[in-house]
């Protein structure tokens, strides 16, 4: 990762009970084991300080995007299997099979890219061959399929695979059924080729929590993991991990009618205080949430004033009291009245995931657990 330089007046905590609450939730939820997802360093919440807390709470497996990612958490002592599922044919995958790091593979290109490398350096590669079941990204189509096992259990009989898994990713609601069925013709299409994989998986966080009948050998939550709930319509208790805040640096008061950011899409209607806040959207507030969003300020919650730029947004606080130095809390659990990521979320027509990735690096994060129920010196907990 590049050197960043944190801001000085803003930071994420991350609370790691939080983390270890959600996971237990999802173990409880399901007899499948649980692999916690931490792609994207850990949903821009540390991915190692997340997988710990989740391997140390019932998640036994860890996902990520990148080979990269994965090496990454093996680096830092972390020894739990990991899946890895978005690669090129064209890369090394030699490092990553080194370190016990398992693959996706989607097509008989990347297979027997992977198998080749296993091969070179003596080493059986364990794979899950990932099946297209609707969502038409990743994973091979049904007619690819056939051919895909067959080499599958070619190269197992050389040794150089081992099918450990065999997967898929579910597109919405509203297809899942459609999805099982296509998903259990691919395993049935894969034993009939002579694999024998341990795992089967397709559930994300809204599966693991509402879909049973998709839960398998083992499910991939999340989103949830951060604790937003996967959908709205029914809260399960997740807790959110993330609560971004800044201190006020500048606070004025001014008379009606003045003019609030860039173009003035906002002019006070009557004499206020304006407060700064020193977050932007470099920092991943996003732009477009400006007309909606609120934060909260010693428990009360204010308006955006006017354009969120890139390094600072206004708060209209009106005649409330507040000082320089005083801490704006731009989204958390909701638990103390704070706006969430949902709600942010909902003020930027996004989903929550874009918001929580979104956090930039000059946000330091600052990790909190049971013991330790304190923030910790920033030098130690930027992140990994
Ligand atoms: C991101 C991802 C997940 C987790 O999905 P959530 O909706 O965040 O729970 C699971 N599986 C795959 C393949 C993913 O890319």
């Amino acid at each position: 990762m590049n050197e960043t330089i944190a801001s000085p007046h803003a930071h994420a905590v991350v609370d790691l009970d939080a983390v270890a609450h959600n996971t237990a939730l999802f173990t409880a939820a399901t007899k499948a084991a649980v692999m916690a997802v931490v792609k994207a360093d850990g949903f821009g919440h540390g991915a190692v300080w997340v997988a710990r807390a989740a391997l140390s709470s019932g998640a036994t497996w860890l996902g990520v995007t990148t080979c990269a990612e994965a090496l990454h958490l093996r680096a830092s002592g972390i020894t739990a299997p990991i899946l890895s599922w978005m690669h090129s044919p064209l890369e090394d995958f030699g490092p990553a099979l080194l370190a016990n790091v398992d693959i996706s593979v989607s097509s008989r290109e990347h297979l027997s890219a992977v198998a080749d490398c296993a091969a070179r350096l003596g080493v059986t590669a364990d794979v899950h061959l990932k099946a297209d079941t609707g969502l038409h990204r990743n994973g091979a189509r049904p007619e690819e399929w056939p051919g895909l096992v067959r080499l599958a259990r070619d190269l197992e009989i050389a040794r150089h695979v081992r099918v450990r898994g065999v997967w898929s990713h579910l597109v919405a609601e509203g297809m899942t059924r459609l999805q099982v069925k296509l998903f259990d013709e691919a395993v049935a299409v894969a034993r009939g080729a002579g694999l024998r994989p341990e795992i089967r998986h397709l559930a994300n966080s809204a599966a693991a929590l509402g879909a049973p009948q998709t839960h398998y050998e083992l499910v991939r939550p999340g989103i949830g993991l951060y604790g937003v709930e996967p959908d709205p319509r029914h809260i399960f208790g997740l807790q959110g991990a993330m609560t971004l805040r800044a201190r006020l640096i500048l606070v004025k008061r001014v008379p009606a009618g003045s003019g609030v950011s860039y173009e003035h899409d906002y002019v006070t209607d009557r004499e206020t205080t304006l407060a700064l806040v020193p977050l932007g959207y470099a920092d991943g507030l996003p732009w477009a949430a400006a007309r909606h969003a609120e934060v909260s300020i010693g428990g009360r919650r204010f308006p955006v004033a006017g354009r969120i730029a890139m390094d600072q947004f206004v708060v209209d606080v009106g005649d409330a009291g507040v000082r320089i130095g005083d801490e704006a809390v731009v989204f958390g659990p909701g638990t103390g009245g704070e706006p969430t990521v949902a709600d942010w979320a909902r003020w930027a027509n996004t989903v929550p995931h874009e918001i929580i990735t979104g956090i930039g690096p000059r946000v330091a994060r600052r990790y909190v657990h049971a013991c330790a129920r304190r923030a910790e010196e920033p030098e130690e907990s930027l992140r990994v």
